[in-house]
């Protein structure tokens, strides 16, 4: 594999012939790049940024503290995945609620939160819903199932968010000349590639499906400087073990059948239109929100975390005065040191010497 490597880094070279700016956007390649080493391979032309696909990251935290305030309510059953359990709201967090008696469950997926509903039927659970186009699918199946058997004991709170609304704001920003994105391959898997054509067609910006082994990675980075030294802008599958160029009609199809879409406000990139998935037509009755009479408030960050530039990719996560001081992965500040997907707290584990 070091033979294959230092041959996609020398064509690498051959291909930056000025300098070039590529953000990978999805959380798991992020953590692979920190793992790898990656970045200590790239000419001195290439600049690697990080970009807003852990997600967790991007829940706003207007959307974790409704999170909160609900599973405090003490009456229920709040289920949610591992990785929302320490991300701090503006009072505490689920980990800490969870402490102090109220019952927050972590599920592993959507049918567990579904199966806590059935054997608890005199008490309410809600299910925290987050993630991209690669979990929402698993929540509407969860949704329909809930609906066929008539459980009334069930609701979503539905924080989905949709990467390509994302990709365009961050194509459209004037602050962040982006030259090329490395395209999530989990996402991907769901959308396929057609989603993504505006990019090249409208923007000049090079695209690339990877996987995530290193040699994956390289592969990308060569075909983004390629393509950027070429003018020949283009969504290059390079996935194609897991990707499929339309991508997965059923998973897309039960996204449709139970979510419209709606705007949503993401941390670090603010509101962004139709970007978010809320429960539609009869599927409404199991939406949170709804059932609780909840509304999502505009929350500031905690004090002097930069987690908004961190995933814009305008700050490296050393950069923020926090990194490592009053925020660490036992003591996060913001979600990127909680996730096992945020930048923060990979560049905490691969990339730091204390
Ligand atoms: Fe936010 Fe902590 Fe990362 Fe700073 S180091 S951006 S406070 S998560």
């Amino acid at each position: 594999m070091k033979d294959k490597i230092e041959l996609l880094r020398r064509a690498l070279t051959f291909f930056a012939e000025r300098p070039m700016t590529f953000m990978e956007v999805c959380g798991t390649h992020t953590v692979a790049i920190y793992r790898s080493g990656i970045r200590s391979l790239l000419p001195p032309d290439i600049s690697l940024v990080s970009g807003p696909g852990c997600p967790v990251c991007v829940t706003d935290q207007g959307e974790i503290d409704v999170a909160i305030k609900l599973a405090g309510k003490g009456d229920l059953i709040f289920a949610t995945y591992g990785d929302m359990l320490r991300v701090p709201g503006t009072k505490g967090s689920l980990q800490s609620l969870r402490a102090h008696g109220a019952d927050v469950r972590v599920v592993r997926s959507a049918d567990e939160a579904l199966s806590l509903a059935l054997k608890n039927p005199v008490k309410e659970v809600v299910f925290l819903g987050v993630g991209f186009e690669t979990t929402a699918p698993s929540t509407a199946a969860m949704v329909i199932e809930a609906m066929d058997r008539g459980v009334q004991n069930f609701s979503v709170l539905s924080f989905h968010k949709l990467v390509p609304p994302a990709l365009r704001l961050l194509a459209e920003s004037e602050e962040l000349q982006v030259d090329g994105f490395l395209l999530p391959g989990h996402v991907s898997v769901v959308l396929g590639a057609e989603p993504y054509q505006f990019l090249p067609r409208d923007f000049d910006i090079a695209c690339a499906i990877v996987g995530f082994e290193p040699l994956d990675i390289m592969e990308g980075l060569v075909e983004l400087a390629r393509q950027v030294s070429e003018s020949d802008f283009k969504v290059s599958l390079l996935y194609s073990r897991a990707v499929r160029p339309q991508g997965n009609a059923k998973a897309k199809g039960l996204i449709e059948e139970v979510f419209d879409k709606c705007d949503s406000k993401w941390r670090g990139l603010g509101p962004i239109e139709r970007s978010g998935l809320k429960l539609k037509g009869d599927f409404a009755r199991f939406d949170a929100l709804l059932k609780f009479d909840l509304k999502i408030e505009d929350v500031p960050l905690p004090q002097g975390c930069k987690c908004g530039e961190v995933l814009m990719g305008k700050i490296t996560p050393k950069e923020c005065p926090l990194f490592s001081k009053l925020c660490r992965p036992d003591t996060p500040v913001g979600p990127c040191m909680v996730s096992s997907e945020g930048s923060c707290a990979a560049c905490y584990k691969y990339d730091y010497r204390v």
